[in-house]
C-alpha cells in the first residue's frame, strides 16, 4: 500500500505542484486548503505524512501544527513545515509546536523526495512498534520490566570529518545531547565503526582526504553496519555527489552552511527510527526466545521439540542420515516434593536441565518434554553413539547429589532412559513413541538404566540392501 499524503497550503498552485511531484512517485495525495479543514481530514484519513504551509489566513501552520500533536489521534503523524527560505525564524518555532521536519520554498524535488522517504520510514517503524507492543502485551510475551532493560540510552555519533571548522560546530550542537566520536578518515572509520556501537554515522561528502562516497557504499555492505543510519553534509555545489549518495543508500542530508536547526531535527529523526528498530529487533528475539523455551530450565519447550524434530527427520531422510531420539524421566521423584516441597523439586529439575544440556553436543535439541521427563534429540548420529551418550548422562545423575537449598539439602537421584534410532520415512510422532516404550520398559526392569528399543524399520545407517530386523 502507498503511502498517503496530506498537503496544506492556501496557495492553490502550491497545492498542485506537490500533489503532482507526489503522485508521481505514486504516493496517495490528500489536499487541504486551510488550517481547520486539515484538522479534519487528518483526523478522518489518517495520514502517514503532512507536509503544512505555515503563512495561512485564519489559522497558521504553528497553530495547526501544534493541535495536531495535541490531539491523540493525529500526534504519532509526522509534519514538515513548509516555510520560505528567508524565515529562519521560522524553523524554532516549527520546532517548538512539535513539527518534525521543514522544507524551504520553493521545494526542490531532491530534498522533498529525501525527507519524504525518512520520515516515512520512521513513520512505519513507529506504526509496527506501537502494533507488536500491543499484540506482545496481550500475549503477556513482553513484561513492564523488558520495556525498563531497553530504556532509550543516550545516543552514540560517528562524525567522519575532514574540516575543523564544521567539527567544531557539530560537536557544540550535538555535545548536550548525544556521545560523540570523531574521526578524519576512511582508515579511522573503519575501526571506529568495526568496534562502536554507533546510532547515526555523520559524513561529510566535501572532505578532502578520502572518498566519502566510497564509504558510504561500505557501511551499507557491512553486515554489521547495513542498519546504521548515515547522515551526510554537502557543500550546494556538490549535488551530484550527494545524488549518488542517496542511490547508495545515505538517510538523509544537511546542506552547507549548516543551519543548526536543521542538524538537530535530521539527526533526531535518524536516531529515533534507529532505535525503534533496535527495539522491534529485540523484542522479536525476545518474544521468539520465550514462544520456544521452556521457562524453568532455559532447555526448549515441547511444542518447539515437535515442530522441529519433522524437519530434522525430512533433512535427515535426503541426507541419508539416522537421527536418535531418547527420553529421560527422573525416577521416584514424586517422593522428592513429597519430603522437601515443591520449590526444592523445581530446583532439582533446573539442575537435571543443566546437567542433561552440558552433557550433549551443540548440535543436539535438549527440551523439556513435560515434569520432570526431558527428550534430546541427536540428529546425524548412530544408534551405538546414542547409547553411548545415554549412559554417560545416567552417570551423570547417579554419581553426584543434587544439591538443594543452597546446599542444605543432598538428594540422591537416578533415572532412566529410552533411546532409539530413526527408520526410513520415519515421522516424529512414531519416533518419540518408541523412545517412550524403552523409557517404560527401562522403569519396569527396575529403573536407573537406558533400554535401546527394537528397531523393526531398516536403519539409514544400514548399507541398502540388508533385510530389516
Ligand atoms: P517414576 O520413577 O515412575 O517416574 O516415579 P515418579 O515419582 O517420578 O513418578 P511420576 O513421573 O509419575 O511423577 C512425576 C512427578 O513430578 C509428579 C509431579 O508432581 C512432579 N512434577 C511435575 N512437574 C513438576 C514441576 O515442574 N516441578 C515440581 N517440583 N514437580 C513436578
Ligand atoms: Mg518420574
Ligand atoms: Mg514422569
Amino acid at each position: 500500500m502507498s503511502a498517503r499524503i496530506l498537503v496544506v497550503d492556501d496557495v492553490i498552485p502550491n497545492v498542485k505542484i506537490l500533489e503532482a511531484k507526489l503522485s508521481v512517485e505514486y504516493y496517495d495525495v490528500v489536499t487541504a486548503y486551510n488550517g481547520p479543514d486539515a484538522l479534519k481530514i487528518a483526523r478522518e484519513q489518517q495520514p502517514d505524512l503532512i507536509l503544512l504551509d505555515v503563512m495561512m489566513p485564519q489559522m497558521d501552520g504553528f497553530e495547526v501544527c501544534r493541535r495536531l500533536k495535541e490531539d491523540r489521534h493525529t500526534a504519532h503523524i509526522p509534519v514538515v513545515m513548509v516555510t520560505a527560505l528567508s524565515e529562519a525564524a521560522d524553523r524554532v518555532q516549527g520546532l517548538e509546536v512539535g513539527a518534525d521536519d521543514f522544507l524551504t520554498k520553493p521545494v526542490d524535488d531532491l530534498s522533498l523526495f529525501a525527507r519524504v522517504k525518512s520520515l516515512l520510514r520512521l513513520k512505519m517503524m513507529m506504526d509496527e512498534f506501537r502494533l507488536r507492543e500491543e499484540t506482545s502485551s496481550e500475549l503477556g510475551v513482553i513484561s513492564m520490566s523488558d520495556r525498563k532493560e531497553e530504556a532509550i540510552q543516550r545516543a552514540r555519533i560517528l562524525v567522519i570529518d575532514d574540516n575543523e571548522y564544521s567539527v567544531r560546530l557539530i560537536r557544540e550542537v550535538y555535545a548536550e545531547t548525544y556521545d560523540v566520536t570523531l574521526g578524519s578518515d576512511m582508515e579511522e572509520a573503519r575501526v571506529l565503526l568495526s568496534g562502536g556501537d554507533f546510532d547515526l554515522v555523520v559524513i561529510s561528502l566535501d572532505s578532502a582526504h578520502f572518498d566519502p562516497l566510497r564509504l558510504c557504499s561500505r557501511i551499507r555492505s557491512m553486515e554489521e553496519t547495513r542498519q546504521l543510519p548515515i547522515l551526510t553534509l554537502v557543500d550546494e555545489s556538490d549535488r551530484d555527489k550527494l545524488i549518488k549518495g542517496l542511490d547508495l543508500g545515505v538517510n538523509d542530508y544537511v546542506m552547507r552552511p549548516i543551519d543548526t536547526n536543521e542538524l538537530i531535527v535530521r539527526t533526531r529523526t535518524q536516531i529515533l527510527r534507529k532505535q525503534y528498530q533496535d527495539r522491534l529487533r529485540h523484542n522479536f528475539h525476545r518474544s521468539l526466545e520465550l514462544a520456544v523455551t521452556d521457562s524453568l530450565t532455559g532447555l526448549y519447550n515441547r511444542r518447539y521439540m515437535s515442530n522441529h524434530l519433522d524437519a530434522i527427520l525430512q533433512r535427515a531422510r535426503m541426507d541419508y542420515k539416522p537421527v536418535c531420539v531418547m527420553i529421560m524421566d527422573i525416577d521416584f521423584f514424586k517422593p522428592v516434593n513429597d519430603t522437601h516441597g515443591h520449590d526444592v523439586g523445581d530446583e532439582v529439575i533446573k539442575e537435571f536441565a543443566r546437567r542433561i544440556a552440558t552433557g550433549v553436543r551443540g548440535i543436539d535439541l535438549a527440551c523439556r518434554y513435560g515434569g520432570e521427563e526431558f527428550v534430546v534429540v541427536m540428529p546425524d548420529t548412530e544408534i551405538s553413539l546414542a547409547m553411548a551418550v545415554a549412559e554417560r548422562l545416567r552417570r551423570q545423575i547417579a554419581d553426584k547429589p543434587f544439591a538443594a537449598r543452597k546446599g542444605a539439602i543432598s538428594i540422591n537421584l537416578t533415572c532412566s532412559i529410552g533411546v532409539t534410532v530413526s527408520g526410513e520415512e520415519e515421522m516424529a510422532d512414531s519416533l518419540l513413541k518408541r523412545a517412550d516404550e524403552a523409557l517404560y520398559k527401562a522403569k519396569k526392569d527396575g529403573r536407573n538404566r537406558v533400554v535401546v528399543a527394537p528397531s523393526n524399520v531398516r536403519s539409514f545407517s544400514q548399507p541398502p540392501g540388508i533385510a530389516a530386523r
